[in-house]
């Protein structure tokens, strides 16, 4: 079996606090990852990302889905054209082809579990015309420009 104790701020024994990806690479902000398991016999992992009052993570869509569940704090997420409040402890699935991108609440360090599988797809970025396309939803403009 295997027991990694919870540490004080959100880390755990012996996993690593890493960037939530390379800097640089995609657009987000001030938001961090660990691992907390990958399990071969599951075929999955499960992360534990957080971003600070300012933070948001990627809008990106990909085949593979989430499960994703609120641990810290609140926020929005974006996901296909709704935007949702949540807040510690709400569940939230992301299905697969859906863009997603979460946003923490002013103010608010906000984090959250997030289950995917092993083998995954590479997450793809909006192109011009489908940031534009995405932007005619008044609500899900206002969450983009940060307004929500
Ligand atoms: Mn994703």
């Amino acid at each position: 079996m295997m027991h990694r104790k919870a540490l004080d701020g959100f880390r755990w024994d012996g996993i690593d606090h890493l960037p939530y990806k390379e800097e640089g690479s995609v657009p987000f902000k001030d938001i961090s990852r660990q691992v907390l398991l990958s399990a071969p016999e599951l075929s999955g992992e499960l992360r534990y990302f957080e971003m600070g009052p300012e933070g948001f993570s990627t809008l990106e869509r990909h085949e593979h889905m989430h499960g994703v569940m609120i641990f810290r704090g609140e926020g929005h997420c974006l996901v296909g054209d709704e935007v949702r409040f949540v807040r510690e402890r709400d569940l939230v699935t992301i299905p697969p082809w859906t863009w997603h991108q979460f946003r923490a609440t002013a103010g608010v360090a906000f984090g959250f579990l997030c289950m995917v599988n092993t083998q995954r797809d590479k997450p793809q970025l909006p192109s011009d015309t489908e940031l534009e396309e995405l932007r005619t939803n008044p609500t899900v403009r206002a969450f983009l420009d940060g307004e929500i």
